[in-house]
């Protein structure tokens, strides 16, 4: 209690002995700790995303006396107070504390250099009570009367703006799961990491459960299949009359374990298959020989695969723009709110060949969408050219059989960047070529472009092309 008291101390002399700091935030919107309005400082000012009220980084350092660490590669930040750590990366949802994998409402984001963070869920997490009153656009930041030294876990489905996964072992070297899709009576299971999955035959009721351990799931599966804040999901099963449903949940934290179930209308034999490196592929196959429905039927009507291929990632940064914003995070922030959209589709499964700043080969990346037999596969890039006139919207092909996505996909994307069409065109890339299924690949627009590359880092724009996309993806499949 001392302790604390004095650490609230320090905190409140810290705002009051920065008189140089002293000016209201550039917006409308204002932030109070315990009554007395807090600065945004570098004139940045505080914004709502989705609901979630985003403050300057250097808030957080300058007014609550947190000890904050900033990583310009990794583009990690680093929050240190009270013994407890937290981890937030720029443009994604997934963070830690304390080494725990924690889901945020809206990840970090870049606004003129600064890094804006989510100041509900970091206060919150370190014992601040945080009120938003929309109509006078104020954040309020009370401290407790009396701490409470439980204050850690736990309150993450309240509106904390993330959900904090119970304790258990860190989360470092857990293996990811990034997607899941079932196809011709097949589930499968997308990750990262190295996994020995346990595959087991149960009955009453008939049902296979697949346990992966030391595994848990990526932020990215939450963007593309449903996840409820306690880590538990459903993929709704009607066109295969062997499966009624597949369940899955992060199982144990301790030690990490993520299970799927797949219920079966009638007992059913399996195969499971492993393949890839680092990215892998299992797949759980109902179509082996049953023993006791001796028919099979692998009905392909049913619901339709799309890969998303962010290109580029860590050490590849892909274009450089004009002011030196990196291609790999515009391509990523698109393809994740495409997956978001896509994720509302039930007649859509998405799987992303990253869901982070990782790196990718190439070969992988057409591997993941042909081993999962996807129907779609769309990769998104921004270009840059040696003249920074050259501005504008193409979309590429490779083969023939891709050629009608790409002119409805292209149709779409010109709508939604508004700028000039530069047309679909023949391109000699990779992915769009060792895919086996349709494949195309957007440039949305040109980062040696001045003009273009401050339309592609705007929320907007990005939120209209993964529209499109999805406009697009549904014409194509013929989706209403
Ligand atoms: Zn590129």
């Amino acid at each position: 209690m001392k302790k604390f008291a004095l650490m609230l101390l320090l905190m409140l002399l810290f705002v009051v002995v920065l008189p140089g700091h002293g000016q209201a935030a550039a917006g409308q919107n204002k932030i109070l700790l315990d009554g007395q309005e807090l600065t945004a400082g570098q004139g940045v000012p505080v914004e709502n995303v989705n609901n979630s009220i985003m403050v300057p980084l250097r808030m957080i350092a300058e007014n609550l006396g947190y000890k904050v660490d900033w990583n310009q590669t990794s583009k990690t930040v680093t929050i240190e107070q009270q013994g407890k750590t937290m981890q937030l990366i720029v443009n994604q949802t997934a963070a830690s504390v304390d080494g725990k994998t924690v889901i945020l409402n809206t990840a970090p984001l870049l606004r003129n250099n600064t890094t804006l963070v989510p100041i509900r869920f970091i206060g919150e997490q370190f014992g601040l009570t945080v009120k938003w009153d929309n109509t006078k656009k104020i954040v309020e930041l009370i401290t407790p009367q009396v701490p409470d030294p439980n204050i850690d876990t736990g309150e993450g489905n309240g509106g904390g703006g993330g959900v904090v996964v119970p304790p258990g072992e860190p989360a470092s070297n857990l293996s990811m799961i990034n997607g899941i899709s079932f196809n011709e009576n097949r589930l499968s299971i997308a990750l990262e990491g190295n996994v020995q999955p346990s595959v087991s035959k149960m009955s009453g009721p008939d049902r296979i459960v697949i346990d992966l351990p030391n595994a848990t799931f990526s932020d990215v599966f939450g963007s593309g299949q449903a996840l409820d804040p306690n880590l538990n999901g459903k993929l709704e099963i009607t066109d295969y009359p062997d499966v009624s449903g597949i369940r899955y949940s992060l199982y144990s934290t301790d030690p990490y374990t993520v299970r799927f179930v797949i219920d079966l209308n009638t007992a059913k034999n399996y195969s499971v298959d492993i393949s890839g490196d680092s990215s892998k592929l299992i797949v759980v196959d109902l179509n082996a020989q049953s023993t006791v429905d001796t028919s099979t039927q692998p009905g392909n009507s049913g619901r339709k695969l799309v890969v998303l291929d962010a290109g580029h990632g860590a050490k590849d940064s892909g274009a450089v723009g004009v002011t030196g914003k990196y291609e790999k995070n515009f391509n990523l922030a698109v393809i994740l709110k495409a997956a978001e959209l896509l994720k509302q589709e039930n007649k859509i499964d998405v799987v992303l060949t990253r869901s982070d700043d990782t790196f990718l080969e190439l070969k992988d990346r057409a591997a993941m969408a042909n081993n999962l037999k996807a129907d779609l596969f769309i990769s998104v890039h921004a270009n840059s050219s040696g003249s920074s006139a050259a501005s504008g919207t193409e979309t590429y092909y490779q083969r023939e059989a891709s050629k009608a996505l790409a002119n409805v996909m292209h149709k779409y994307l010109v709508e939604a960047t508004g700028l000039s069409n530069r047309g679909v065109r023949y391109g000699n890339f990779h992915v769009i070529r060792e895919t086996k299924m349709p494949a195309v690949l957007l440039e949305v627009g040109y980062l040696s472009n001045r003009k273009d590359e401050a339309l592609l880092f705007t929320e907007a724009l990005q939120n209209s092309v993964a529209a499109s996309m999805v406009s697009g993806i549904k014409e194509y499949l013929g989706i209403q």
